[in-house]
């Protein structure tokens, strides 16, 4: 074992004794990050191809979020839900601007996807309809309300009884949808683009005919774009390339420039339906987590990252499929939100390769690599990436297609 391996095994042995495990006992442990690379403690230094899970949308230590977080916390840290402050109404204001919805939504802010999900599933319930219609696969969080409407009964089953009235249809099936929801359908909960579920695109039209059903029903129609919102597939909402608008949006992932930060948009009738005193959080929207977010925002706009975000998506999809490499069955996504889909169980083997090579990606299913990166990306970067790879590749996938 090399000495950085003893390191960073010896920081694994550590952190396996005093924290409880969510995945696997983390290889590596990181010390800094600057733009699209991170260094670990053995000062080894990697592409963050997975932006601590479509989190860093501005890469790390962006100067911008840094500048304001920091003064933010010098100026006022936090404030209780009892007071107002600028840079929650400030970001409020552009949230709704940015979805299409300023005059006719307003805004729950709390710290994390899960209980953005939470709120999105309370509203639900204050419709006074007992049902709500999710996806096979889908992914929401995991605290009991959302992990009722994750569609993955491996990560349920532990846990049940989980909150009633949620059924699953599979994702992107019309007439499913249109079969399962009633007059008894609150809401129908739906990823843009599955995320966790391996990057799944749905069929063309089918966000259209989801809007289609709930409205026909009498149902609200709750887009989940924790991880496809902020800029992550090109645009600022994934819903926005569909030309639909969803009754509740919720957000986190990307928004906070990596402070915990998760919002809750209702728009409509939506906005209206918690009354006050039924739902709230202690830190959600804390005025530093606000500040954060209102440099995401601003940056993703003056430096163009949205046009970015998908011309180096698209370039690297166009350089994957250029590879024509055996162990790839198909690269896919939209924006900086791609999934490589392989030969195979060999995503973890692929991953692990490529961090020996310097790159962070994620085995997000079995036989399918995840990429998430920084918004910022460049092309150059990306290529180099798109060319190691095919090595990661042949490796992984017992040396065929080595060239
Ligand atoms: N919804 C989606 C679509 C997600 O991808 C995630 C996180 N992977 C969540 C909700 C849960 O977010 P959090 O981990 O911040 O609670």
């Amino acid at each position: 074992m090399s000495s950085e391996e003893q390191g960073n095994a010896a920081a694994a042995r550590r952190w396996r004794e005093v924290i409880m495990p969510t995945y696997g006992t983390p290889s590596v442990e990181l010390v800094s990050g600057s733009g699209c690379t991170v260094t670990d403690a053995e000062g080894n230094t990697y592409l963050d191809l997975l932006g601590g899970i479509a989190v860093a949308a501005l890469g790390h230590a962006h100067p911008a979020v840094a500048s304001a977080v920091s003064e933010q916390i010098a100026k006022l840290g936090h404030v209780s839900n009892f007071y107002s402050h600028e840079p929650g109404l400030r970001l409020a204001e552009r949230l709704l601007q940015l979805a299409g919805v300023n005059g006719d939504g307003r805004v729950f802010f709390c710290n994390s996807g899960s209980e953005a999900n939470e709120a999105a599933f309370k509203i639900a319930r204050r419709t006074g309809r007992p049902n709500v219609v999710a996806a096979d696969r889908g992914f929401h969080g995991r605290t009991m309300g959302s992990l009722a409407l994750t569609g993955q009964p491996e990560k349920q089953t532990p846990f049940e009884p989980l909150p009633a009235g949620v059924s699953h249809v599979p994702f992107g099936d019309t007439a499913a949808l249109d079969e399962a929801v009633d007059e008894n359908t609150a809401a129908i909960v739906l990823e843009p683009v599955q995320g966790e579920a391996g990057v799944i695109v749905p069929p063309e039209g089918y966000l259209q005919s989801a809007r289609e059903i709930a409205d026909r029903n009498g149902a609200l129609l709750i887009l989940d774009e924790v991880q496809t919102g902020i800029g992550r597939t090109g645009y600022w909402f994934a819903f926005q390339r569909c030309g639909i608008v969803p009754d509740v949006i919720t957000l986190a992932k990307g928004l906070g420039g990596g402070l915990p930060l998760g919002a809750c948009i209702g728009v409509g009738r939506a906005a209206f339906l918690l009354e006050a005193g039924q739902h709230a959080t202690t830190f959600g929207g804390n005025p530093v987590c606000c500040a954060a977010a209102l440099a995401v925002l601003h940056t993703i706009e003056s430096e163009g990252l949205l046009e970015h975000a998908c011309r180096v998506g698209k370039e690297i999809i166009a350089a994957v499929d250029r590879l024509g490499h055996p162990a790839v069955k198909e690269v896919r996504g939209l924006g900086m939100l791609l999934a490589v889909e392989l030969d195979g169980d060999i995503a973890a083997a692929a991953a692990e390769s490529a961090r020996e090579r310097g790159y962070l990606i994620n085995p997000v299913r079995p036989d399918t690599l995840r990429l998430a990166p920084p918004l910022i990306l460049d092309e150059q970067r990306a290529n180099e990436f798109v060319r190691d790879l095919a090595e990661v590749l042949s490796e992984a996938h017992g040396g065929e297609g080595k060239n």
